[in-house]
């Protein structure tokens, strides 16, 4: 069976530990490949090897760093379709939703050709008398970033391109559950003429986490995972003094107000809703229905439900994928095996594929869901929509800031001031005003509120640059025999 290796030092090495982890075809149940998990030996030695490469990359000029993202980003358009396949083999996701993850990280990879514009600094002449005073930005050293399994394209993407361009060296441990796309991107950084060293993988687990945690060698570290697992790397990164951006779960509400366009809101809630089976951060999970807009836009979801095509993404037409793991496929259906006092109003469990070898459950809608219902407190991570019914916009946006998560949330409706109002209020790091899934484009900076980061930055856009670099201001004065003076004063401005 094959190996899906590290990449240390410009080159794919097998691994040395003991441990196999298999890496599963969510399509057909079936064991594709295996990876063996890097060991703390090895992860040390990938740490090596990037606080080797870095004193070299880090003296590269912004132009040169910068002409290595134009290259890399004309490889990965060009081997788009190589890579978004590589994502549906792994993951599961359809190949045209793969597809935009790769458009999505490749706007980053855009932004990054724009650092040497972004790394510029701040110059105050004559801030005293023959003194000027000016500002640079600097490159960290060694960073990691640590990424889930569903956007093995996109989050790497989020995290390297800005933080190689601006002249840190990368250790990357990708998801154990998609780990080859990482792969893949690393040799389209070769080719596009990255020195060896500057950028490795480490396939593995917790334990290559742990050890990175814990290395002097590593100054920052970028996460994107759950919120146990965030919250868990930003305590245990910044005791170690390392700087941390740690972005977790999410439970995205969308508000229905009465006046919405109840077609265009219901084909929102499911695009959003099922989109990737639910397994995007940015996936609205609860619909809060207000007043009267609650029956009809049920009936409109369940109606759009029964038109959704599921399977394999091998199948051209199949609009929704598996789920990543049986156990993850098992878990998800049983909040629909024990809904309580809500209302199952779909159930993807009947579906016929559900009952295959593959990981698949059909799109699930689930009507008036308590909100002490775990179907609601949950970050249920699949194809399973809660609705919520509220009898006020008051309500809705109690809901929404009540809600121990802050990621992403959206508002429907045709009330520009009450778009305005809520985008005002909500407590929530990315707003949609009717756009349910409101990823910020790459010039701007994605990240949520509360339990959904960890940090003071948000990802990527400008919010990226500031992460990994450190400011640095120098206060100069060249020798003027006419300004000059012995003055054992504090240095005084005016
Ligand atoms: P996960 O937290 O299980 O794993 C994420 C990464 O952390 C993986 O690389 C994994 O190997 C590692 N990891 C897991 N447990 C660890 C531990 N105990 N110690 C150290 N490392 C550990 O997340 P996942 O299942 O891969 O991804 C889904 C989750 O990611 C969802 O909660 C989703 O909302 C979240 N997510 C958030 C965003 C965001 O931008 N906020 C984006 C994508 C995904």
């Amino acid at each position: 069976m094959r190996e899906i290796k590290h990449w240390i030092n410009g080159q794919a090495v097998p691994g040395t530990g003991a441990r196999r982890l298999p890496v599963w075809d969510p399509a057909t149940g079936e064991q594709q490949a295996y990876l063996v998990a890097a060991t703390a030996a090895e992860t040390e030695g990938a740490v090596a090897t990037a606080l080797a490469a870095y004193p070299q990359w880090r003296a590269a000029s912004l132009s040169r760093r910068a002409e290595v993202m134009f290259r890399f980003r004309d490889l990965v358009d060009a081997n788009r379709k190589e890579i978004a396949a590589l994502v549906s083999l792994e993951h599961g996701k359809t190949v045209a939703d793969a597809d935009g993850e790769v458009a999505r990280g490749l706007e980053n990879v855009e932004f990054a050709t724009g650092a040497p514009h972004l790394l510029k600094g701040g110059y105050s002449e004559q801030a005293s008398r023959g003194v000027d005073v000016y500002s640079i930005r600097q490159p960290l050293g060694v960073v990691a970033g640590i990424t889930p399994f569903n956007f093995p394209a996109m989050v790497p993407m989020w995290m390297f391109a800005g933080a190689l361009v601006c002249g840190n060296t990368f250790v990357l441990k990708p998801s154990e559950k998609n780990p080859s796309v990482a792969l893949l991107l690393a040799d389209l950084l070769r080719q596009a003429g990255l020195p060896d060293g500057v950028f490795n993988v480490l396939q593995g687990d917790r334990e290559a986490v742990e050890t990175l945690i814990a290395h002097p060698d590593v100054e920052a570290l970028s996460f994107v995972g759950s919120t146990p697992v965030a919250r868990l790397i930003y305590e245990a990164g910044t005791r170690n003094g390392k700087r941390v951006q740690a972005l977790g779960g999410a439970k995205n509400h969308m508000v229905v107000l009465p006046d919405a366009d109840l077609d265009t809101a219901a084909d929102a809630a499911v695009s959003a809703g099922y989109g990737s089976a639910g397994e995007r951060c940015m996936a609205v999970s609860v619909v809060v229905a207000v007043g009267a807009s609650a029956d009809p836009l049920v009936a409109a979801i369940k109606e759009r439900i029964g038109r959704i095509s599921v399977g394999p993404a091998t199948d051209p037409a199949a609009e929704m994928g598996p789920l990543i793991s049986r156990e993850h496929r098992d878990k998800v259906a049983g909040y629909l095996a024990d809904p309580g006092a809500a209302r199952v109003v779909v159930d993807g469990r009947d579906a016929p594929i559900a009952a295959g070898p593959g990981f698949f459950l059909g799109a699930s809608l689930v009507d008036q869901v308590p909100t002490d219902s775990p179907l609601y407190t949950d970050e249920i991570f699949g194809p399973v929509l809660s609705v919520v019914r509220v009898p006020s916009y008051a309500d809705a946006l109690r809901l929404v800031n009540e809600n121990p998560y802050g990621n992403g949330c959206a508002i429907f409706t045709r009330d520009g001031g009450a778009a305005r109002q809520f985008q005002y209020d909500v407590v929530c790091g990315m707003v949609g005003v009717n756009v349910p899934v409101p990823v910020p484009v790459a010039y701007y900076s994605f990240g949520g509120w509360k339990s959904s980061l960890f940090g003071d930055l948000h990802m990527y856009g400008p919010d990226g640059i500031q992460f990994y670099t450190r400011g640095k201001v120098v206060t100069s004065r060249w020798p003027d025999p006419t300004t000059s003076e012995v003055d054992l004063g504090f240095p005084k401005v005016r």
